[in-house]
């Protein structure tokens, strides 16, 4: 018989976790395996809320696999490694990220993209290397193969730094590898959450010209005085989106919800380049003509690989990025969820972990 996630591992754990598509977190024991020979144990300080950890709280994708205890953007200090780790000792400060397994020995890892590995394992809601079921952030403790563990920069706060693990390396990924980093380029961000104000910071640290494309007019002051984008464009208003046409150099689209592209191609020039990154429930619509009569391009990304996102860091560290965030307590969550769900947040929640959450 299966055993429960109680006594599955020998170490008793304890976090939030959803039971079914209603969403709702709420206390959750379960266990963690044993810190292995390659392996760092981290108590989690802070984990922010990525609306994938929404996503999948609400099965929006029809795979979420209860109970699902989300998080994958996780900053902490390293408590316990194994005999074979190298990168870190006991105390130090460490990051975890989206995913926390691959096989290691493919052609995607050979060349440090484990986040394309076919056998790569998120950090929740999939099975891991030990064939049991992966536990993310929103928990106090976690374990994790040294390879998959970042070592997080000095300069960079623990609370603001933590959505870099995935809000940051999945839009630095796409520009390094799409070559949209070209000083005095225009970029345009298309939707305003997590992913795209670190999108507008990243993209000024790379000298662009940066514009906001937004369905919420409300945040036109804070893209440009606080972000420090140039301009923002309401993806509602035709008059001011039609004066933006063939302006833009990329865009980078972090939407999460069904939209068309129709308007965003339009605001590219010719060579334009467009990469989704978004992943809405359902499947949008690619619109052939202006791909074929601007030769524009459309891409996607996965957030990165483990050097890469090593990178990131480190820039983000050396440019002063960090995320806006709201700091929550564990028990604030499913009103912090329902916000995300309505684009209300500046700009990521963040769980104060550490602080917040102790088994009842
Ligand atoms: P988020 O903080 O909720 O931001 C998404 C933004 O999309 C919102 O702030 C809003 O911006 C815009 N938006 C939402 N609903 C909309 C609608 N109906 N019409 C038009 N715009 C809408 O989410 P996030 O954490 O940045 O994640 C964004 C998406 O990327 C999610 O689908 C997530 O799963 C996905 N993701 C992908 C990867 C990857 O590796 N590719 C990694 C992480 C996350 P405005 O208010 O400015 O319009």
């Amino acid at each position: 018989m299966a055993k429960s996630p109680e006594t599955e591992h020998p170490n008793k754990a304890f976090g939030w976790a959803a039971r079914d598509k209603s969403g709702v977190l709420s206390p959750f024991h379960f266990s963690r395996r044993d810190n292995g020979e390659n392996d760092v144990t981290v108590k989690i300080l802070y984990c922010g809320v990525c609306h994938t950890d929404l996503h999948t709280i609400k099965n929006d994708w029809g795979y979420s696999y209860y109970p699902v205890v989300p998080g994958h953007e996780i900053v902490g200090i390293a408590t316990k490694v194994g005999k074979n780790v190298t990168k870190f000792k006991e105390g130090d400060r460490v990051g975890v990220g989206v995913i926390t397994g691959s096989c290691q020995s493919c052609e995607s890892c050979d060349q440090d993209l484990e986040n394309y590995c076919p056998q790569m394992s998120f950090t929740y809601n999939a099975i891991g290397s030990d064939g049991t079921k992966n536990y993310g952030g929103y928990s106090e403790t976690i374990v994790v193969d040294q390879r998959f563990v970042l070592r997080f920069p000095e300069g960079l706060p623990s609370d603001s730094g933590a959505p870099l693990l995935c809000a940051g390396i999945t839009v630095y990924s796409p520009m390094k590898y799409y070559g949209m980093t070209e000083p005095g380029k225009h970029l345009g961000v298309a939707g305003l959450g997590g992913l795209g104000h670190v999108a507008v910071k990243i993209g000024k640290a790379f000298g662009l010209k940066v514009t906001v494309i937004s369905s919420s007019p409300d945040k036109e002051d804070e893209a440009i005085n606080r972000l420090g984008a140039d301009s923002f464009l309401v993806s509602s208003d035709p008059r001011k989106m039609k004066v933006a046409i063939n302006t833009m150099d990329y865009i980078i689209d972090t939407v999460s919800a069904v939209h068309a592209l129709y308007p965003l191609l339009g605001l590219l020039k010719v060579n334009g380049k467009l990469v989704t990154l978004g992943l809405p429930e359902k499947p949008l619509e690619l619109p052939i003509f202006p791909l074929v009569l601007g030769r524009k391009m459309v891409g996607g990304s996965d957030v990165g690989g483990m050097k890469e996102t090593q990178e990131m860091l480190d820039f983000c560290a050396n440019h002063n990025i960090t995320s806006d965030i709201e700091l929550i307590k564990m028990d604030e969550i499913n009103t912090a969820m329902e916000r995300l769900a309505k684009s209300d947040v500046r700009y990521r929640f963040v769980i104060d972990v550490a602080n917040s959450l102790s088994p009842p």
